[in-house]
């Protein structure tokens, strides 16, 4: 079924109920996979209304192109769970292209993200040159057009965003016009880049609607789950760290267990303050194929009941397991 029927479908039922959805990447090893089917039956029992999984970065055609629509046959035809598959076309022939939509429309998938991808690091004329030799699927626009064509209405299309800018382009006020052409190519849905900064987050919001973008924004949620990846992807994304979590977190920045339990009270006033914007209705979490962080936060949100999970306090039983 669609994101944006379910969404609309549960708005309808419980207005007042967030919904929120899961995204996990494809483990590197056959265990990996393994663990990771078990976490995500696991987890679909707190009701996500869907699950995600990640198309492998840096544009290169690899195995892991394979597993993500093996990933996404298995969760949707096998297990029932609804899923989204993120699709990037950067250095991506077009027959690629459509060899994944056509295995996700086999598999009875019917959402896509559609992403342009990070091209690969080589020089800026080899660069262009690939670019232009895939049939110029530039941006994610294109991609988002062609599914357009060739499927018409079958996919529900959504586009990433980046409300404190993306490292290519920081003027946030272009990447909104950018935004807005994914919207006028077909998309349905958006899904935000991390962020921690909700002040920023909430202008940004009103920025978007007050273009006329009227599609659901599901603001993307990374929980604190150590402070070296805290700084680490925040720095790697871009992204503002408010001073406030950096007094919290500074202090015990040796301790995990202490950076987490106080980083997932950070995270979940974070969420409660855009749920109370009226501008989200539903969070997206990046679950990095861990269990605990993202449920803790849900459950201290009063979103999940209890699980008792917050009464767990060391370091292993929080994160459970990081096979990949
Ligand atoms: P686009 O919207 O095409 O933008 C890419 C760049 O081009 C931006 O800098 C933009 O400013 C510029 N641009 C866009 N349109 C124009 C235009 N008309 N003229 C000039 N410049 C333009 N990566 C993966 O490899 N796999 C994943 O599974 C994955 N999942 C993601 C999920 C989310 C929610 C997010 C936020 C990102 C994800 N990414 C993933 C990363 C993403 O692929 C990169 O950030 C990539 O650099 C941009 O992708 P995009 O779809 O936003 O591209």
């Amino acid at each position: 079924m669609k994101i944006t029927e379910k969404l609309q479908r549960q708005r309808t039922k419980e207005p007042s109920k967030p919904t929120f959805s899961f995204e996990f990447f494809v483990p590197k090893t056959l265990q990996g996979v393994q663990n990771l089917y078990d976490r995500m039956d696991r987890m679909y029992l707190t009701n996500p209304q869907f699950i995600d999984i990640t198309w492998n970065a840096g544009g290169k055609v690899s195995m892991n192109n394979a597993n993500t629509n093996d990933l996404i046959h298995t969760c949707q035809s096998v297990l029932g769970l609804e899923t989204c598959m993120h699709l990037t076309c950067t250095n991506m022939p077009v027959e690629k292209i459509d060899e994944a939509l056509q295995k996700a429309y086999d598999s009875g998938c019917q959402n896509i993200l559609a992403l342009r991808g990070d091209p690969p690091v080589v020089d800026e004329k080899a660069q262009q040159s690939n670019a232009l030799k895939y049939d110029g699927f530039n941006y994610a626009k294109d991609l988002v057009k062609h599914i357009r064509d060739k499927y018409g209405d079958y996919f529900c299309i959504g586009v990433a965003a980046y409300p404190e800018g993306h490292p290519e382009e920081n003027n946030v006020d272009i990447l909104i016009d950018y935004l807005e052409e994914k919207v006028n190519a077909g998309a349905d849905f958006i899904i935000t880049q991390m962020f921690y900064d909700t002040d920023s987050f909430i202008e940004w919001c009103g920025k978007v609607r007050a273009k006329g973008i009227d599609i659901p924004i599901i603001p993307g949620i990374m929980p604190i789950m150590s402070y070296d990846s805290f700084l680490r992807r925040a720095k790697w994304c871009q992204i503002n760290i408010p001073k406030f979590f950096l007094d919290k977190l500074d202090p015990v920045k040796e301790d995990d267990q202490a950076v987490r339990l106080l980083g997932t009270d950070l995270v979940v006033e974070m969420c409660q303050k855009l749920l109370d914007s009226g501008y989200v209705t539903h969070l997206h979490m990046y679950t990095m194929n861990l269990e605990k962080g993202s449920l803790i936060i849900l459950e201290k949100l009063k979103i999940i009941p209890p699980l008792h999970l917050t009464t767990l306090t060391t370091v292993n039983q929080f994160a459970i397991s990081t096979e990949h």
